[in-house]
């Protein structure tokens, strides 16, 4: 099936659920749920008599949990994925306000690049800041708040599958043994998802895992925000190899319960921050004054960190046979290198290819075939960004897409463009936090503009 890619992302980015309930199935199970699964329970709720959700962790824990290790570390929404969860949950950005989260409207937002200020045109759409348990934890209230959608914790460990459908799931609650049955299944359980093994188990091919190593080494802290939070709520700064600081880059955002919450990342053997006094110290000395002056506040706990080996994504569109009654979104199919902020709103615009898939009436006897080719859309652009970013690091040496060179070097002049120019800008913002298709980028116009802005600027 041949999808214009930019017509499709326009899609996503302006469908709404449907205004009255369509249910077209009786059960639909949802295998882990974490922010990708949440969403597309909330999707599925309007299609489905019930949605089960399965996931190991009780969903009543709030705060970081065992299943999302991850969920300790600075996350950043970026303004496409706030779009998608007001769609689907209105009111969300005030709920999450009213929870302590952050405005971040762009005056509120500062880069710096080798320790200078970046004089870039800031995104104009606003975003919010809040950990990712607050982000997470909202999401699930609203999700529970349904009345179709229940929880079940419970390890996940097989599929059920009746011919070429898949039926149910297999599932391990506290040692005993049981099955969900279902009319469809979504696989939502992250980057470590077992899916590829239960297909080939089951005598089905296991789609190609594509990888890009990045080694990246995060380390995060909390600190307390004095009671008056300062102008900026996101200040983000990144070293580039002019400087010969061993820290990629940093970022604080303001989150909620009066706290700032601080990240370094390094690549490779660089593991920048992994004592309180390491982090505190590289704070001061390696960054902007704003980053000291959070560094002079008490640190609350201790560093948490967290190595990202790769970006990886797993092809199920390119699977000559796949199952009915199956999916799967989210970290799940791709999980990109996380200095992007890309992951949840991927997850919220698989959601969107979902409500999408359910509103054409398709039918569930048959492979999801229409969902596999939106959702590939939405992956290969947060690919393209992310992978695309990654090659230009020291330490990235491939796999080169096709066009590299010509693509790199037309990226290279449209990101200085962003300095100066602000149509430039505008568009840069809107495909980076995923509001537009990567292809508007590659218009001959704006690498015109670029190139324009680039020589009146020198
Ligand atoms: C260091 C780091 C920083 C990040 N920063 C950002 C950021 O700034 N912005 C952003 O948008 N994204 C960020 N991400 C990505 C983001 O965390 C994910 O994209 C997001 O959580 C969506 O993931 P998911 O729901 O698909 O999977 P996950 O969040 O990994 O959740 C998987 C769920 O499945 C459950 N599960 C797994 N196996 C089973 C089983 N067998 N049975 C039952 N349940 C199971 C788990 O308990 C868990 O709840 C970051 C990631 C990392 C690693």
């Amino acid at each position: 099936m041949s999808l214009s890619p930019s017509r499709v992302f326009a899609e996503l980015n302006t469908a709404r659920p449907p205004d009255q309930p369509n249910p077209m199935m009786g059960t639909a199970v949802v295998v882990g749920g974490s922010v990708a699964g949440l969403l597309a329970a909330r999707v599925l709720s309007d299609h489905a008599d019930s949605v089960v959700i399965i996931d190991r962790d009780d969903p009543q824990v709030a705060g970081a949990r065992p299943g999302v290790p991850q969920g300790t570390q600075l996350h950043a929404l970026l303004p496409g994925g706030l779009l998608q969860l007001e769609r689907l949950f209105p009111g969300f950005r005030e709920a999450a306000l009213a929870r302590g989260a952050v405005e971040a409207p762009p005056e509120a937002r500062r880069n710096y690049l080798d320790g200078r200020p970046k004089v870039v045109v800031p995104d104009d759409a606003d975003t919010l800041a809040g950990s990712r348990p607050l982000l997470e934890g909202l999401i699930r209230e609203q999700v529970l708040r349904l009345p179709n959608v229940k929880t079940v914790t419970a390890r996940a460990a097989g599929l059920v599958f009746d011919g070429t459908a898949v039926t149910g799931v297999r599932c391990d609650v506290g040692g005993v043994a049981g099955v969900e049955r279902a009319e469809l299944v979504v696989d939502a359980m992250g980057r470590s998802s077992r899916l590829s093994d239960w297909l080939e188990q089951a005598g089905w091919d296991r789609p190609v895992t594509r990888r890009m190593t990045v080694h990246l080494n995060y380390a995060t802290a909390v600190f307390r925000r004095p009671d008056v939070t300062p102008p900026s709520t996101v200040v983000l700064a990144l070293n580039t190899s002019k400087t010969e600081v061993d820290v990629a880059g940093a970022a604080f955002f303001a989150i909620e319960d009066g706290r700032w919450m601080a990240m370094m990342a390094g690549y490779g053997n660089d593991r920048p921050g992994r004592t309180p006094e390491d982090f505190v110290r590289r704070l001061r000395e390696q960054f902007p004054p704003e980053f000291g002056e959070v560094a002079d506040q008490e640190m609350l706990g201790d560093v948490q960190t967290y190595h990202h080996a790769d970006s990886r994504r797993r092809d199920f569109h390119a699977l000559k046979r796949f199952p009915a009654g199956l999916i799967s979104v989210g970290d799940a199919v791709a999980s990109f290198n996380p200095v992007y902020g890309q992951g949840m709103t991927s997850a919220a615009l698989h959601a969107a290819c979902l409500s999408t898939y359910l509103r054409s009436d398709p039918d569930l006897r048959a492979p999801a075939h229409h969902f596999l080719a939106l959702q590939r859309v939405v992956v290969d652009a947060a690919w393209s960004i992310s992978t695309s970013a990654d090659l230009g690091l020291p330490h990235v040496d491939g796999p080169y897409p096709r066009g590299y060179r010509i693509s790199s070097w037309a990226s290279r002049q449209i990101i200085a463009a962003t300095v100066t120019d602000v149509t430039t800008a505008r568009r840069f913002n809107d495909v980076v936090s995923m509001r537009e298709h990567p292809s508007a980028l590659a218009r001959p116009g704006v690498l015109l503009g670029a190139l324009r802005a680039n020589r009146r600027a020198h």
